[in-house]
């Protein structure tokens, strides 16, 4: 198998990667290089700078504004817009449930959804996970009763991140109670402007609001905007969550992130030598580059393969995992390396601790609800434990 670049591969990196370091605006480049909190407009801004590239929907077919870049170039596009560091379009929209409308959708739904989704006219979320219902997707029990033309939705979904923006939400409810847990669901597009929608906000351990509870209280969803068949709404699902995992391993991000670990190393500490100059932090770093290493050969071995298969590789449960604890590992170091700036300062009335620092430096503020924030890694996507599962089953064979 061969793990190296073509050289027509090194040219569509280069210009990928001047394009990058040209187009990305330098206020949302700072925010991603410190790790700070992106509002809504930083990522509308930059997702449409992409579409104007006709870059934002790589991996959609070309008849919807796809590029036809084999799965190398999509490869080496991602890590390019990871290591720059630029935000990722819009996944919701994007990855989710833009696949999901054009693999089983109605023509009437790819017209009016797609280019708004590539655009980001449209914020998307996603309705999965309920309260008892996360890892055992299947016995989620939000109703969709049909009532003429309409369904009758009404239940609660949770954690469902940045439902405070979003025009629309995706979600598997029940259209038939009675059938057993995967037989009965369905998949509805559901306008968040209909009445009998409340969206409740979760506060999180960094400080912040990502994530919320979106409740349904007999809100009307026009049968048109159901996804192919009624009871088919799983298989649908498994298809968005396969597409979901697919770089997740966030490997250029850790780049970007270990690039600036080595900045703040680096810097003058008041009575003290650099930490890079201490052998047991610089140790830690290469303990970390080394593994970075390692998953890289493998996400260009699943690369390659998909060069010459072209399908998902449950390999992409490996990749998961060991993705999100290189990206927890190295937001620990981070937080090694500012040290005391790490604290949080309860008494700091309305701190906002992502982009106000209550004690240091300004650029050290976020890295303490980075580090917080970053817990979610191993969580969402399919938790940790559950990759391990899959990996049990599609590839030990036990
Ligand atoms: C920050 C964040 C954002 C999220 N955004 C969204 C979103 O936008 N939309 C959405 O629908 N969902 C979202 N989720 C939900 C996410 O998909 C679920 O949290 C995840 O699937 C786990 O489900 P749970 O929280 O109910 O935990 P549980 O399923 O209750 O799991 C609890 C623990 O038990 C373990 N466990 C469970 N079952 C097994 C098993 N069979 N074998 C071994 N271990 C097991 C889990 O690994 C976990 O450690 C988000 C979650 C987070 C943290």
């Amino acid at each position: 198998m061969d793990l190296r670049f073509t050289p027509d591969e090194i040219a569509f990196r280069d210009e990928v990667r001047a394009f990058m370091r040209d187009a990305l605006p330098a206020p949302i480049r700072r925010k991603m290089v410190e790790a700070r909190r992106l509002e809504k407009d930083d990522i509308v801004t930059w997702q449409r700078i992409l579409n104007a590239r006709g870059w934002a929907v790589p991996h959609w077919p070309v008849a919807w504004g796809g590029t036809g870049w084999s799965p190398v170039k999509q490869y080496i596009f991602h890590e390019e817009l990871q290591q720059a560091p630029a935000p990722d379009p819009l996944p919701f929209g994007v990855n989710m449930v833009g696949p999901v409308i054009i693999a089983f959708g109605s023509e009437a739904q790819k017209r009016r959804h797609l280019p708004r989704i590539a655009n980001l006219d449209d914020w998307w979320c996603q309705g999965f996970s309920e309260p008892g219902a996360g890892s055992d997707l299947a016995s989620l029990k939000t109703t969709a009763r049909r009532d003429g033309d309409s369904y009758v939705v009404n239940g609660q979904k949770t954690w469902t991140t940045t439902a405070q923006y979003a025009d629309w939400i995706f979600c598997l409810v029940r259209a038939d109670p009675a059938a057993k847990k995967q037989q009965g669901i369905s998949f509805l597009l559901i306008d968040m402007k209909t009445p009998g929608i409340t969206v409740r906000p979760i506060q999180t351990i960094d400080g912040g609001r990502e994530v919320n509870e979106v409740f349904f209280d007999d809100v009307r969803v026009p049968v048109e905007n159901r996804v192919g068949e009624e009871n088919r709404g799983w298989d649908y699902a498994k298809f968005l969550l396969g597409n979901e995992r697919t770089g997740i391993a966030r490997i250029g991000t850790s780049k970007a992130r270990i690039r600036r670990l080595k900045e703040i190393a680096a810097l003058e500490r008041a009575g003290d030598k650099p930490l890079i100059e201490d052998e047991r932090f610089r140790t830690k770093i290469a303990a970390v580059e080394v593994e970075l290493k390692a998953l890289e050969m493998t996400q260009l071995r699943v690369v390659a393969a998909a060069r010459e298969r072209n399908e998902p590789d449950p390999a992409s449960s490996i990749l998961k995992i060991k993705g999100s604890e290189i990206q927890q590992a190295v937001s620990e170091l981070l937080l090694e390396a500012i040290g005391p700036y790490a604290l949080p300062e309860e008494t700091h009335d309305d701190a906002d601790r992502w982009n106000e620092p209550p004690i240091g430096p300004e650029w050290a503020g976020p890295l303490a609800p980075h580090y917080f924030n970053w817990r979610k890694v191993s969580i969402y996507g399919g938790s940790n434990e559950i990759q391990k599962n899959i990996i049990a089953k599609a590839i030990l064979g036990l």
